[in-house]
């Protein structure tokens, strides 16, 4: 069971289901989350009660400033395309339990197994003063084109930074590469959340896919939107003028061939 057919009128979950469905037809659309991949979660209220939950999801590591948080999150399986129509669907009402150890939900119901990653994005949001957050996983393909590439996280970092100026202008350039780790495991988790501590708005899981974070679900897939952009352009340059697109190895002149 999931937040809309759990009965009963609830502005403050309908409005943020609202902007997470909205997005969640913009992944769709864009063929970002294909079967039942990515993932969206909006912390978006602690002031009222959702009524009890009684299903509880512990968290890999705990959360504590969130205790009490309301969150909106994908359930585990959950398709955008689906989410994206509206009304709930795929989506969980849950509320962040004592400690910040759990989620706590509706019978039946279990959030998507990135869950502990969204929540040390929103830990890192509530800690910069952020009174709401929303953290959006996405496999966005010229980042996984990009995977292939083996320079070093800060050279690749670089080059997106270098290949579309919105990476610094509106990211402020934080933006971090992580090497792979499990999906779903406590180790990604753990680097994911050390990333968003330290400052990240966008980061990157090689191989595998992207996160980003910001105020609203629709700030989040900025980030997500603009690093991507800036992949897709590196690798377009790479086509265009030879070279790798990064690693910073210079580009081959074409004419000369
Ligand atoms: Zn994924």
């Amino acid at each position: 069971m999931t937040a809309g057919d759990s009965g009963g009128p609830d502005p403050a979950f309908r409005a943020a289901g609202a902007a997470v469905a909205s997005v969640a037809a913009h992944l769709a659309a864009r063929g970002w989350a294909e079967a039942s991949a990515g993932n969206i979660s909006f912390s978006f209220d602690r002031l009222s009660d959702p009524g009890p939950r009684t299903e509880e999801h512990a968290l890999q590591f705990p959360v504590p400033d969130l205790e009490g948080r309301r969150v909106a999150i994908t359930a585990s399986g959950s398709r955008m395309r689906q989410t994206g129509q509206g009304g709930g669907r795929g989506l969980l009402d849950a509320v962040t339990g004592t400690g910040g150890r759990s989620l706590l939900t509706l019978p039946g119901v279990r959030p998507t197994s990135e869950a502990s990653s969204h929540m040390l994005g929103h830990l890192s949001a509530a800690r910069r003063g952020m009174a709401t957050s929303a953290v959006v996983h996405a496999h966005t393909p010229a980042l996984l084109v990009l995977a292939s590439c083996r320079a070093a996280p800060g050279t690749i970092v670089h080059d997106l930074r270098k290949a579309h100026p919105e990476v610094d202008l509106l990211l402020g350039g934080a933006v971090e590469w992580l090497e792979p780790r499990e999906p779903g495991s406590p180790a990604l988790a753990e680097a994911t959340g050390g990333a968003f501590a330290g400052g990240a708005r966008c980061v990157v899981w090689r191989g595998h896919g992207v996160l980003g974070l910001g105020a609203c679900p629709d700030e989040a897939c900025d980030a997500v939107e603009i690093v991507e952009t800036a992949a897709r352009l590196l690798i377009e340059r790479a086509s265009v003028f030879g070279g790798h697109g990064c690693c910073g190895s210079p580009a081959r002149d074409r004419r000369r061939t």
